[in-house]
């Protein structure tokens, strides 16, 4: 499997030190900034994203205080994630590609459930952020709604 960037720098200014990293599904690729030409579907497991100590608090604020995610302004090319090799896509070319349903059905189950543990002293404040930006991002993408959960994507 072609493994991405090994030192994942800041997805939002490019700093090489970063503090802490999420993870959001491959579909939420097309969100970022030079997304688009990434075949997403391809996308082996979730995508991660990380931080450095500065933008962490701004998209803390973002994701926490206003209920939004930052993926616009990452830039795509900072994103890890394992792609299919070559000739694994070129062998299944014939399949459809990679359904990423269940995947994505399985971040949003478990952000939901950290959002229901919110006030739990045992949650932490990276998975309560990581969870907000999985869902804002999936209800944006259309394969997640917040009324009917059960029913994503379908
Ligand atoms: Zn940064």
């Amino acid at each position: 499997m072609y493994a991405g960037l090994t030192n994942t720098p800041c997805c939002l200014c490019g700093r090489e030190e970063t503090s802490t990293r999420i993870a959001v599904p491959p579909r939420a690729l097309t969100l970022l900034r030079n997304g688009e030409p990434i075949a997403w579907r391809d996308v082996v497991g979730p995508v991660t994203i990380r931080f450095c100590a500065d933008d962490w608090s701004v998209v803390r604020d973002l994701a926490i205080r206003m209920d939004t995610h930052p993926l616009s302004r990452c830039n795509a090319a900072y994103a890890s994630f394992d792609l299919r090799e070559d000739h694994e896509a070129l062998l299944s070319a014939t399949k459809e590609a990679t359904d990423q349903t269940a995947l994505e059905e399985r971040l949003a189950s478990r952000a939901t459930e950290t959002l229901d543990a919110v006030d739990d002293p045992y949650t932490e404040e990276r998975d309560v952020v990581e969870a907000i930006v999985v869902l804002r991002a999936l209800e944006e993408l259309g394969v997640w709604d917040a009324d009917a959960p059960a029913d994503a994507g379908r």
